[in-house]
């Protein structure tokens, strides 16, 4: 398939298997690509990684000419809130899903920068790069790409103008990209379905963030309408963005090297679907 071949599109994978057998689990849908996350995404504590995980994990990565590996950070990891002993436990677990990423070669690691609460915005975005901060050092591997938001509640990250803000205030601004994920994006107002709307919304890119500072992608449709705020994904070309809306994007010479990684609701029991769905545009 071309979508597959010709573009760097991947789904995110179950680590059931063990960490070290997710690239088998690529290759069976063809992928150069996908995501996992590194540890239970719903909790604070991580067993650590094997001592042999590493290297069984490249092996693999090899043998099945695996390009780019993305993990998603824990969702516990609020970087916006200002509360304080909160925050020491957000450190704390960035710290080890960065120290996870480099010791399995991970090259992507994205997060949520979270919601501010009953703070400001610009409070939230000084927390989020404050946080940054603390945990990103210059000696690592792994590239951190802050997500953005559908823009629900108090979130921070939902225009590319904020997420400038927020990088502008790193250190170590290599280490720092963005993924961008299209349901967010839809929901948060990006009307990227039409070329008029795909010009502005690269430009606001390229005139805030710039365009190489997106290093991946998340490739979702939207249960839920242009700028309704609301984060539910659905399965590709079975939302409101649908399938033709995704033909900009997927047809963007400037992306084709860059991971987009669909996290659809039906998993890995729906990606050959959305793979075929997608194969009909590019
Ligand atoms: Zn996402
Ligand atoms: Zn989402």
């Amino acid at each position: 398939m071309k979508v597959i071949e010709e573009r760097l599109v991947g789904g995110h994978l179950s680590t059931s298997v063990g960490i070290e057998n997710t690239p088998i689990s690529a290759s069976k849908f063809g992928f150069r690509t996908y995501q996992i996350f590194s540890k239970n995404q719903m909790q604070w504590k991580a067993k650590p990684i094997p001592p042999e995980t590493p290297d069984k994990f490249k092996k693999n990565r090899e043998a099945n000419r695996i390009q780019s590996v993305m993990v998603h950070a824990s969702y516990l990891l609020n970087t916006a809130s200002s509360d304080d002993e909160l925050r020491e436990k957000v450190r704390e677990a960035f710290r080890t899903e960065i120290e996870r990423c480099d010791a399995i070669g991970a090259e992507l690691l994205t997060f949520h920068p979270g919601s501010f609460k009953d703070a400001t915005l610009k409070i939230g975005i000084e927390n989020v790069a404050s946080l940054l901060n603390d945990v990103i050092s210059k000696n690592q591997s792994v590239t951190v790409l802050i997500e953005n938001s559908a823009g629900q509640g108090n979130s921070v990250g939902k225009t590319f103008h904020d997420i400038a803000e927020i990088i502008d205030k790193i250190e170590y601004k290599d280490k720092v990209g963005i993924c961008l994920d299209t349901c967010h994006a839809w929901a948060s107002g990006y009307d990227f379905t039409n070329e008029q709307g795909y010009q502005n919304m690269i430009d606001e890119i390229k005139n805030t963030v710039g365009i190489e500072k997106i290093m991946g992608f998340h490739l979702n449709d939207s249960k839920k309408g242009l700028g309704e705020h609301v984060d539910r994904h659905e399965q590709i070309g079975l939302g409101k963005i649908g399938v033709k809306g995704f033909s900009l994007l997927l047809n963007d010479k400037i992306f084709f090297n860059v991971p987009m990684i669909m996290e659809t609701p039906k998993g890995e029991a729906g990606y050959m679907d959305d793979l075929s769905v997608l194969e009909t545009i590019v």
